[in-house]
């Protein structure tokens, strides 16, 4: 029983409910939620004490008898219900396990229950979210907004080089739209699983070239280094998706770093190859390593470069997609090395 110990110190309300629709355990976020003592709830019917209803009026136990009596049902999605307790009415999520016996019988329902307040944090962060995202779209559009109207008023009064640089101003952001809203797309394929990869032989030496040969356009300070062997072999994979994650990764180096050398290096080790893209920056706390491959994850600060916090989430589900791993190894003040390994052998090797 000290397992359910550490349930008392959960955000979210867990409640047991045997076969027969009775309560035979509530942690205590339950009671809070239900504003009622452990004793009040347990050994009572679901359906008396913690009665939750679906937007119909029908309560969830009686409506889920179907499924318990299907032994192949074990998780109960989340769903939106109402717990009503008396005059009080409270929104709730309910997710639910079956718990089963050997033959499929059904034993508990083991069901977690979120209120409003978890998820208005929930909301707090997609407002968060939202906001970011909508900051990172608007800044290349006011470019895109700003020298084509100014352009198509005043094409006579400007000289060539200065039309041809704010064309090329709007090309790269209109470039940048593009590359988000590709990122975000990126994002549900990971999440969904539905990740297609076009694998064919590449030329990873060539796809590292070309990336940072774009990168060269706009030095920004920055010297770039680019190191094959040789015999460097070729990677069976998706060429595109291998150059978006040398693109995020270049673009971090870039971004994180005041100039210096931005290095790209691979070599052939055991059945894979490994790539680095390496930096002379500002370099990454040993706690926050962890963090920064997480969806929308930015080390924030004042005057911190713009960014999504999504670079590194997509790299990271590329390379897994391909079978390969990703990491990093950083000191503050002195630089980042983010290398990934991609699996060497074609369709049916020994490493698909
Ligand atoms: P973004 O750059 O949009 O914030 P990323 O997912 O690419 O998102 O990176 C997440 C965080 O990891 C960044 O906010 C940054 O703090 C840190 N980071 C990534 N690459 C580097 C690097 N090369 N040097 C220092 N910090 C980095």
């Amino acid at each position: 029983m000290t397992d359910t110990i550490y349930l008392d110190d959960l955000p979210d309300a867990v409640v047991v409910v045997g076969h027969d629709g009775v309560v035979t355990y509530v942690n205590r976020a339950t009671e809070r939620l239900a504003k009622a003592g452990g004793d009040q709830l347990r050994e009572r019917r679901l359906d008396d004490v913690l009665p939750l209803l679906d937007g119909a009026g029908n309560a969830w136990w009686a409506c889920s008898s179907r499924l318990r009596r299907l032994p192949g049902v074990r998780r109960i999605p989340a769903r939106e219900l109402q717990l009503v307790l008396g005059s009080r009415v409270v929104p709730v999520e309910l997710a639910a396990t079956f718990l089963r016996g050997p033959q499929g019988e059904f034993l508990e329902a083991l069901c977690v229950l979120r209120d409003d307040s978890a998820r208005r944090r929930g909301d707090v962060t997609r407002a968060e979210l939202i906001s970011t995202l909508a900051h990172e779209l608007r800044s290349p559009l006011t470019s895109v907004k700003g020298f084509t109207s100014t352009l198509l008023h005043r094409w006579d009064r400007f000289p060539d080089d200065q039309k041809r640089f704010m064309l090329a101003t709007v090309n790269d952001d209109a470039d940048r739209v593009t590359r988000l809203i590709n990122e975000l797309l990126d994002v549900s394929r990971i999440e969904a699983g539905r990740l297609e990869l076009r694998r064919r032989p590449v030329d990873l030496p060539k796809v590292a070239a070309d990336v940072v040969e774009r990168f060269k356009l706009n030095p920004d300070g920055h010297t770039f280094a680019v190191s094959f062997p040789d015999d460097f072999p070729e990677v069976y994979a998706d060429a595109d998706k291998v150059a978006q994650v040398l693109t995020n990764l270049v673009e971090n180096a870039v971004k994180y770093s005041d100039g210096g050398m931005v290095r790209v290096s691979g070599e052939v080790a055991d059945g894979s190859v490994e790539v680095v893209v390496g930096d002379q920056g500002i370099g990454i706390p040993a706690d926050q390593i962890p963090l920064i491959f997480t969806k929308f994850y930015r080390r924030g600060g004042r005057g911190a470069p713009s960014g999504t916090g999504l670079g590194l989430y997509i790299a990271r589900g590329l390379v897994e997609a391909h079978g390969g791993r990703i990491s990093v190894e950083s000191e503050v003040g002195r630089g980042t090395d983010v290398r990934f390994r991609l699996p060497l052998s074609g369709p049916g090797g020994a490493g698909e």
